[in-house]
């Protein structure tokens, strides 16, 4: 259908998306519909005056990485797991249809928006598919998401504890990765004194998970399902194809 999607990111504040799995949306958006769901603004922050500009660079960032995007007006800073947040996303979800969805794996350490958003997003999935619930969602049908993922971010505990772990190989996307986040120019270029050395971050965090699967540049995923997959067949099938 012209709405659907087949993979959702889903993002606290334009930027955060990007950094935990910008290189891996922008590989799979040269094959699939791929996008990001802003909940929020992302704004104020210290040195933007103007959320407009926050939203400009984030539509150049989706540009970089080959991506749509979509804005919720979720309330920045006091984002908050509630009803109202929950049928919002819901509702997106039951109008772009993606087959797979990725979260961010906030902690409570972090980012107050950040964990909440990860609240919002684990129960938007479960009402997205609820029935006899279409009144609350504009007479849209249920739709049922079949995987669900997690991304990591600078800032937030490393999860060791979840059942799935895996690594997306960007090398070949981290350069676009890194495009895209400089793309935010008030958040991550303008104050190099005061603001986080982002390239820095995103450098060694794709070096590091890289490390952990003998490869450059990698985005880790956590999941909280077992899969059926038969891992075997497709290493056998690569080592074959050598
Ligand atoms: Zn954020």
């Amino acid at each position: 259908m012209e709405n659907d999607f087949d993979v959702i990111a889903v993002s606290p504040h334009p930027d955060d998306a990007e950094i935990g799995c910008g290189g891996t949306l922008a590989q799979l958006a040269e094959e699939y519909r791929v996008g990001i769901i802003d909940l929020t603004n992302g704004e104020p922050t210290p040195f933007n005056d103007d959320p407009e500009i926050r939203i400009k660079e984030s539509l150049e960032a989706a540009e970089i990485l080959g991506i749509e995007r979509i804005l919720l007006d979720l309330p920045n800073r006091t984002l908050m797991d509630n009803i109202n947040s929950r049928l919002k996303l819901a509702k997106v979800f039951r109008q772009t249809r993606p087959k797979i969805v990725i979260g961010m794996q906030g902690t409570p350490q972090a980012s107050p928006d950040h964990y909440q958003s990860q609240l919002i997003f684990d129960a938007a999935i479960f009402y997205s598919r609820l029935s006899k619930w279409e009144h609350k969602f504009d007479d849209l049908p249920p739709w049922r998401i079949k995987h669900a993922f997690y991304y990591f971010t600078a800032r937030e505990m490393l999860s060791i504890t979840q059942p799935l772990q895996f690594i997306v190989d960007i090398t070949k996307e981290f350069e676009l990765k890194k495009q895209a986040l400089l793309a935010y120019k008030s958040q991550f270029r303008a104050h190099h004194s005061y603001n986080p050395p982002i390239v820095d971050w995103i450098e060694s965090m794709g070096l590091y998970f890289g490390s952990m699967a003998g490869i450059k540049y990698g985005e880790v995923f956590y999941g909280r399902k077992m899969l059926n997959l038969n891992l075997f067949k497709e290493f056998l099938k690569t080592e074959n194809s050598h």
